[in-house]
């Protein structure tokens, strides 16, 4: 199929006019590799006009979007197309105000698809990274942390952060996680998800990473205040810096969402031609999430 490729907003709104273009666009990404009846698992179906198919032997009717994250979106398609672009291609994105005000849409509606679009854009954890690694953590909405013991206190939301650096020593990766505590049973989560066994972890001094040495290969260098660990650092303080701009407040309950839409950015910036077919693909791929998964807590 033609994908769309680029990031230039004059072509993207002339490829989807329509909403009936954009449920083109799905079937086509949809039933990419052929058609079988969700119900029946039969492979021969009607194509109606709005490119749903229907069953030859059941009858069953699969619109574009069932089954996807663009489920029972209500505010047609096409703004829904618009609002996944801006996600994938502006470095930053926009506040669910902004983008409700840009796209005609209340700001609820729009923060609960865009959580939808972060979940499209969450780690497959099929991949980790390997080579040279650098991992710290950080707290938001509070002071840098002090390096002499991490703080506990309970009020500021905790992150592990990764970063896979290429030999020149630029970050080729990153990935974020929400963590309870900087204790080993908190930080061998990022490690569990995203680090494969092979990779040359460094890390500072910080006592919590030393029950991982067994099953990892770390090395543990004075941090020297940031120093040592420059590429990572100056990723902590772009994430910190975007969150505080762009959303000046989120959830305990939503933050691993906008670490998972930041690092989907950072670890496809060498693939920005085909990044909004890309996450179009994993939101017709990826399991409808419900509404209450979103809101709650
Ligand atoms: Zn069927």
């Amino acid at each position: 199929m033609d994908i769309f490729k680029g990031q230039n907003l004059i072509e993207f709104s002339e490829a989807f006019k329509t909403n009936q273009d954009c449920r083109l666009y799905l079937s086509k990404v949809k039933w990419e590799f052929g058609y079988s009846c969700r119900k029946c698992e039969h492979i021969g179906a009607q194509k109606r006009k709005d490119f749903s198919r229907t069953c030859n032997k059941c009858s069953y009717t699969e619109s574009v979007t069932s089954g996807t994250l663009f489920h029972k979106v209500k505010f047609g398609l096409r703004k829904a197309f618009f609002i996944c672009f801006e996600m994938a291609t502006s470095t930053k994105s926009l506040s669910a105000t902004q983008m409700g005000v840009r796209y005609g849409v209340t700001e609820k509606t729009a923060r609960l698809f865009m959580h939808k679009v972060r979940e499209a854009m969450k780690s497959s954890e099929t991949n980790p990274i390997d080579g040279n690694v650098d991992i710290d953590e950080f707290v938001l909405g509070g002071k840098e942390k002090g390096k002499v013991g991490r703080s506990y206190d309970s009020k500021k939301k905790k992150t592990v952060c990764a970063v896979q650096l290429s030999d020149s020593g630029k970050v080729k990766r990153m990935y974020a996680m929400k963590i309870d505590d900087f204790s080993a049973q908190s930080l061998v989560k990022i490690f569990d998800k995203h680090i494969d066994q092979k990779a040359k972890v460094r890390t500072d001094q910080w006592k919590g990473y030393r029950p991982l040495f067994k099953n990892y290969n770390i090395t543990q260098i004075p941090s020297d205040h940031g120093g040592n660990f420059k590429a990572l650092h100056t990723m902590i303080h772009q994430i910190k810096s975007w969150i505080r701009t762009t959303y000046s407040w989120v959830s305990e309950f939503n933050i691993d969402r906008y670490y998972n839409e930041f690092c989907y950015r950072i670890n496809r910036s060498q693939s920005k031609k085909t990044i909004f077919n890309n996450l179009i693909v994993r939101m017709v791929q990826a399991d409808k999430i419900n509404q209450h998964q979103i809101v709650c807590a």
